[in-house]
């Protein structure tokens, strides 16, 4: 039961077995979830150890006295084979003036030191940039994780996966993938004339044909992809909805659930999507995914889905993001982050692995500490546990986001707040998840 002021949703009586909980179970045991709990607000601190091994401050206990991270991302290219023009990463470059490439010897120090400072390592991501631009970098990380693995340095052997653009996978790329049995997320902004507008080569050409192609051979190989959508103004142009969408990957790929999410993009830039469109339209996707569970289809988006999760287990969604809290993030360069979202400027950086002073020795370093120090304490003000506001907000069980994008949405200051009409953010945040409420409410009615 949720109250929020004098309305109230009576959903989810516990005897309650309709077919929507019927179609979710199938859902759910068709895709494991990896989502672990224990140990979470440990990780920005050992990301502190990652680079130093200083430790900085105490640390939460996961499996022994370490913390566990659900995903260490290795940003293995710090560039891309494609120009989109919504990038937010600077054509995958971020930071760097130039392309650079993660060589073996970062790899192996950052694999290491996350080996020492985490009791168990869920999922090891591969990122760019294009991070198939690295093939043999990936291919030695996979090999060094197995040798950490075998010498027992990791207790957990972890799961891999790759984001990718999906424009240029070599029979190289495709094998690897196969070996190590990746899990694969794929960016395809859906139909041709749409994908093509924003996701082009250098030269200016589309890129659809190439992708489309790729999908389906990843499919018939039978490794797990997920389509990631960024949703632009030439959706919005074209008056294609999300729902649209996942009619169209759903028909197209079989997609049982698309990961779409709004272009991040500030109001000033001429990528900008205006926010109350976008929360209407995720609104009806997510009404259109409960209605389609409840009848029987797996045409869903993530968002949904995600939420449904939560409630139907009664666990909250534990934080609002998880940079910095169950993820890390380290750079072609060795740069550590919270999350490659937050990898924009060197600003955000809580150390390097190599070559920053102390960095290979062991020692403090009291710049990374204080940097560090400061990263810690934005993840802790923004996240929904942890921020005063959060704690007297109805939507807080259900509401999460992405800090990455909330940064460049509200160009650098995000205000939260649980009273309505004093953050925008906020406004919109609860309005998508009573829209879920009110979602799964007439759910339940189908399913009866
Ligand atoms: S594929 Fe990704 S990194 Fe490359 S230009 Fe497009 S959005 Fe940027
Ligand atoms: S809507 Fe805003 S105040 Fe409420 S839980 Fe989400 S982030 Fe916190």
């Amino acid at each position: 039961m949720f109250l929020r002021d004098r309305l109230e949703l009576r959903i989810l009586p516990s005897q309650s077995r309709g077919r929507l909980w019927l179609a979710l179970s199938e859902f759910a045991a068709g895709r494991a979830e990896t989502a672990r709990v224990g140990g979470a607000e440990g990780v920005a601190v050992a990301a502190g150890e990652l680079m130093s091994n200083d430790g900085l401050t105490s640390t939460q206990a996961g499996a022994d006295d370490r913390p566990t991270l659900d995903r260490l991302t290795l940003a293995v290219s710090n560039s891309c084979n494609l120009r989109c023009s919504y990038c937010y990463a600077q054509t995958g470059r971020y930071y760097s003036k130039k392309g650079l490439l993660m060589s073996r010897d970062v790899m192996h120090v950052a694999l290491d030191r996350a080996a020492r400072s985490y009791s168990r390592i869920e999922h090891v991501n591969f990122f760019g940039g294009e991070p198939t631009l690295n093939v043999e970098v990936i291919d030695s990380a996979c090999a060094h994780v197995g040798d950490l693995y075998e010498r027992g340095e990791l207790l957990y052997r972890p799961s891999f996966g790759t984001a990718t653009n999906g424009y240029a996978l070599s029979p190289t790329v495709l094998g690897l993938l196969q070996r190590h049995n990746f899990s694969v997320t794929l960016s395809l902004d859906g139909p041709r004339e749409i994908h093509d507008a924003k996701r082009r080569t250098p030269a200016g050409r589309g890129t659809y044909d190439a992708v489309a192609a790729n999908a389906h051979r990843l499919l018939r190989m039978g490794l797990a992809v997920e389509f990631e959508c960024t949703y632009t103004n030439e959706h919005l142009r074209r008056g294609m909805s999300i729902v649209d969408l996942m009619d169209f990957f759903h028909s197209e790929f079989g997609c049982g659930t698309l990961h779409c999410q709004i272009v991040s993009a500030a109001p000033s830039s001429s990528e900008f999507v205006p926010l109350p469109a976008g929360v209407r339209l995720l609104g009806d996707a997510i009404d259109a995914s409960l209605a389609n569970l409840a009848t029987g289809t797996r045409k869903t988006i993530s968002l949904a889905v995600r939420m449904l999760r939560s409630l139907s287990s009664g666990v909250p969604i534990r934080n609002y993001c998880p940079a910095g809290r169950r993820e890390i993030t380290v750079n072609a360069d060795g740069g550590v982050y919270a999350c490659f979202m937050l990898m924009q400027t060197r600003e955000h950086s809580l150390g390097s692995v190599v070559n920053a002073p102390g960095g290979q020795d062991g020692k403090v370093n009291r710049t990374q500490g204080a940097a560090a120090s400061l990263v810690h304490q934005e993840i802790l003000l923004q996240d929904k546990y942890t921020n005063p506001a959060c704690q007297r907000c109805w939507a807080q069980p259900l509401c999460y986001g992405c800090l990455g994008a909330d940064l460049e949405l509200m160009e650098g200051r995000i205000v939260r707040s649980g009273t309505p009409g004093q953050s925008i953010l906020c406004d919109l945040k609860r309005d998508l998840v009573e829209g879920f409420l009110r979602s799964v409410e007439k759910a339940e009615r189908l399913a009866a």
